[in-house]
């Protein structure tokens, strides 16, 4: 069974999924999208941009990265970067717009 992993930001109420989280002895040690043929991550250019471009505009805020299960129900509703849901927003529209123009509301 796949675990998942999850970059969020908390004040901005966005996430970033990171995929399938990569365990060995000590714990997880990375994370993966796709089958075990598809690039890690480091080689997909479009993931490496969003990333930095998420940590970069989240500077100071109150990012993590969680498991699933240490997800609540209100974090599996930020908008998610790279999801689907009427919310979310695509990589390439993510990359499109500016910083901190994020369209959800800060609390
Ligand atoms: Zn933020």
């Amino acid at each position: 069974m796949s675990i998942y992993g999850y970059f969020n930001c908390h004040d901005c109420r966005q996430m970033l999924w990171l995929g399938k989280a990569l365990h060995d002895q000590r714990g997880v040690f990375g994370y993966h999208i796709g089958t075990s043929d598809e690039p890690p991550h480091w080689k997909r250019d479009l993931l490496n941009q969003v990333l930095w471009k998420f940590i970069a505009e989240h500077t100071s805020h109150r990012i993590d990265v969680r498991l699933e299960h240490e997800m609540t129900e209100e974090m599996f509703g930020y908008q998610d970067i790279g999801g689907d849901r009427d919310n979310d927003v695509t990589y390439e529209n993510y990359l499109a717009t500016g910083a901190g123009s994020n369209v959800n509301d800060k609390r």
